[in-house]
């Protein structure tokens, strides 16, 4: 190491976040540099924040975790994607799965090929060549086979897990790699004179801890990033409108299902989140139009099980910090933003953040041009999804409550309006970051959401009709093999991975 390297990280917050940054520092430092995360019991944790992406298994995989011990002790299930409902319309139903329609052909994405059989009269669902949304139908589940592309791999998963015992894993993981946890309340931050870094934090006992690069995971409050340093926060609210959640876990119940339901309320939607000892439950609102009691009333009188607590109110501005990395400061987690649970992507905006301080890791000169870069990506990937998630409310025909008319009218980001109009005239899907939402995902959205193309691809109409057809029932035929060989998902549980 150089003599201007890091010799101490400061991580504040012991929620997902922290302990999602301790692990793989500890793992990649190797005892090189201090680490110290300081969390307070006392104020806790957030407590939410149970369903993933595909990519939180590259990030366990990236620690060499035990992946049937870590399923054991969160509690975890398996996710193929969301279920929507009353989304778009009220009575409508739809699957945003992972993974894609079917293979390319002639270099053509499966679905306009599926969009010109539909102009042709074929009138069979896309989720028909899907192996997620068809396994979801039905509640079945088995990981895919095999690194040749094939139907039997043509989908991917993600995990439902319990945070806290999700934290507590990874704590332990950490601990064992030398990560020294401090239990205690920050009461101070201490900046330099010359340049405003981080230098210090002073607890309520009196202890200060030192140390070169501050990693602030404290939560919502942004108690380096924004109480210390002033950084700034960019609102969305405009754009993404809910503010308020309520939480509350009921009992299980089966079918233990293989996804995360989302359902629109009328001011907002609630989701459902089963594990394997509980189901998480909470109706994500904006306060502007519905009263907070009756919001809590709407999710108790909608759970699928006895509640197992009260429900717990939560509230937050969706948007994000003007700055991830400020001075010698990051923030991963609520404290660099949040843009609403809405597709689970909280979780995997801290996967990346880690993943690219560790790619972009100072000395301790803490050249400008690599915070620029950081901050570069990480908007990139915040203002994609954000778009993403506009989509959902945007492309509403729902006219029942003021709250859905709101969306219906809202302005949106002009790069938004030409990829929703790229898609409404051809069938054309933009995509802004290549490492957020992929095709697949934004046209499960669009078509679950009634934004029906114009046209397709024209170069599609060169193939030959009969050809294609028989293709497209090869594929249909292939998923309804694979899906019927799969076993339910609490049987694929109960034999490889109980809690
Ligand atoms: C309603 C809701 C639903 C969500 N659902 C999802 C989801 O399904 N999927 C997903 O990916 N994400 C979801 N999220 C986001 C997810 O919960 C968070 O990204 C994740 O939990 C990380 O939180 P955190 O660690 O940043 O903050 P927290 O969990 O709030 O942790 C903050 C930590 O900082 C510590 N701290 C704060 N101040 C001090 C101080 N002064 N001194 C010492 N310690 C301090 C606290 O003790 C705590 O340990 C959801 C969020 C909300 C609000």
């Amino acid at each position: 190491m150089s003599d201007k390297a890091i010799r101490k990280i400061v991580i504040v917050g012991g929620g997902t976040a922290g302990w999602m940054a301790a692990a793989p520092l500890a793992k990649m430092l190797g005892g090189r540099c201090e680490i110290e995360l300081i969390e307070s019991e006392e104020i806790g944790t957030v407590g939410v924040g149970e369903a993933t992406l595909p990519t939180i298994r590259f990030y366990n995989r990236a620690l060499e975790l035990d992946g049937v011990d870590f399923i054991r002790k969160t509690q975890a299930t398996f996710k193929l994607g969301i279920e929507f409902r009353d989304w778009g319309r009220v009575g409508s139903k739809f699957f945003h799965g992972f993974g894609d329609y079917g293979p390319r052909i002639e270099n053509r994405s499966p679905h306009h090929h599926w969009l010109r059989l539909r102009a042709l009269g074929d009138m069979t669902p896309i989720d028909a060549c899907s192996v997620s949304a068809s396994a979801a139908a039905v509640d079945r589940f088995t990981p895919p086979v095999g690194d040749a592309p094939s139907v039997f791999n043509a989908y991917s998963y993600a995990f439902h897990f319990d945070a806290s015992l999700y934290a507590r894993y990874l704590r332990d993981y950490a601990e064992t790699r030398g990560v020294k946890r401090t239990e205690g309340k920050i009461v101070d931050v201490e900046l330099r004179g010359e340049d405003g870094f981080i230098e210090r934090l002073v607890l309520a006992n009196g202890t200060e801890v030192e140390g070169d690069l501050f990693l602030d995971c404290s939560g919502f409050r942004g108690l380096l990033i924004e109480q210390a340093l002033k950084t700034g926060y960019e609102d969305w609210s405009r754009w993404l409108p809910c503010n308020s959640a309520w939480a509350v876990p009921c009992e299980s119940v089966a079918p233990l299902t293989p996804y995360t339901r989302s359902t629109a309320r009328s001011a907002g939607w609630q989701w459902r989140i089963p594990l394997q000892h509980r189901i998480g439950n909470g109706h994500v609102f904006c306060d502007g139009f519905i009263e907070r009691d009756e919001a809590a009333r709407v999710l108790m009188a909608n759970l699928d099980g006895k509640p197992l607590d009260d429900p717990r109110p939560l509230r937050f501005t969706t948007g994000r910090r003007r700055r991830a990395w400020n001075r010698n400061c990051i923030a991963l987690g609520l404290a660099g933003g949040f843009l609403e649970p809405l597709e689970s992507t909280s979780i995997q905006l801290i996967e990346n953040g880690v993943g690219r301080l560790i790619e972009l890791f100072p000395d301790r000169d803490f050249d400008p041009s690599l915070a620029d870069e950081y901050n570069r990506r990480m908007d990139t990937q915040f203002e994609s999804v954000r778009d993403f998630l506009i989509v959902h409310y945007k492309a509403t025909t729902r006219d029942d409550s003021e709250f859905w008319r709101y969306c219906r009218d809202m302005p949106i980001p002009d790069r938004l309006a030409h990829q929703i109009e790229l898609f409404r005239s051809s069938g054309r899907v933009s995509i802004h970051d290549p490492e957020s939402f992929s095709e697949p995902s934004w046209i499960a959205m669009y078509l679950g959401l009634g934004v029906e193309p114009r046209s397709h691809d024209p170069m599609v109409d060169l193939i030959d009709e009969g050809a294609l057809r028989g293709h497209f029932e090869r594929i249909r035929g292939l998923v309804r093999q694979t899906v019927d060989a799969m076993p339910s998902q609490s049987d694929f549980i109960a034999r490889n991975c109980q809690a």
